[in-house]
């Protein structure tokens, strides 16, 4: 079992959001729970991937505890504690702790120790928690995810995607995270391209014209049929993630 994976990339638009949908489905069909969903891109999409309707941000809350009245005796590190588990949006199988204002009314970034220390006390009662993060490193430079288990970084299958990778892993290194967990995943794979990189290869993903469907309707990422290739390359990589 792999705890916390956390996916990433160097360039914008890989497939992050679509792979971790995926694979949140995989994990829980396999049973695997309890898992955590989190969001920590502030384009704040995972939800909608997921098919899950969300009321409930980590940007709702702290716009909360910033404008509203907090409750008598509390103050408002005490009140955004106090708040914090009911942020969690309950789906099928898995809890999602989404990002973002629920309106979707632009970005919205958390640099905040305070949350960082949430997210760590509900990170302990989930066997595995799987976040969606934003393109580059924020998250790992500034601390708000500490330590993932696994980094998946996601590159399209070119070259320049995988020189862009192998910065990532590089920056990722450099700020202390171990060499041993970090993997390549390569996404709309296709056979006429070769990949080389010295990051392990731990998937690749095929090109799917389901996936670009769904998009395009605004459908569910996890809709798409169960015996699309993509879907089937991302099983496989959830059976990587909990075996051990
Ligand atoms: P990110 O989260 O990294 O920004 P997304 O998951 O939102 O990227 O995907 C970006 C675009 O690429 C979307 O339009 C999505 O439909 C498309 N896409 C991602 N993976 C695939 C794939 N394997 N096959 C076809 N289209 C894909
Ligand atoms: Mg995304």
């Amino acid at each position: 079992i792999r705890p916390c994976t956390v996916v990433i990339s160097g360039k914008g638009g890989t497939g992050k959001t679509t792979i971790t949908s995926l694979l949140i489905q995989a994990l829980i069909a396999d049973g695997e729970r309890p898992v955590l969903a989190v969001d920590a891109d502030p384009n704040a999409n995972l939800h909608e991937a997921l098919g899950v309707t969300v009321t409930e941000t980590l940007g709702s809350m702290r716009e909360e505890a910033f404008t509203k009245n907090i409750p008598p005796g509390m103050d408002r590190t005490g009140y955004i504690k106090y708040r914090f588990r009911r942020v969690l949006t309950e789906a099928e199988g898995y809890d999602l702790l989404a990002m973002g204002r629920p309106e979707g009314s632009g970005c919205y970034c958390f640099p905040n120790a305070l949350l960082t220390e949430c997210i760590e006390t509900i990170e302990r009662s989930y066997r595995l928690v799987i976040v969606d993060s934003e393109a580059g490193m924020e998250h790992i430079s500034r601390g708000t995810i500490k330590s993932p288990e696994v980094l998946l970084i996601v590159s399209d299958p070119g070259a320049r995607g995988m020189r862009t990778a192998g910065r990532i892993r590089d920056l990722a290194e450099s700020l202390g995270l171990p060499r041993d967990r970090i993997f390549l995943v390569v996404n709309r794979d296709r056979d006429d391209v070769a990949t080389t990189s010295d990051i392990p290869l731990i998937a690749r993903i095929p090109e799917d014209p389901a996936i670009g469907e769904a998009d395009l309707a605004g459908a569910p990422i996890v809709g798409i049929p169960e015996e699309s290739p993509a879907r089937a390359a991302v099983r496989d990589l959830a059976g990587w993630l909990i075996e051990e």
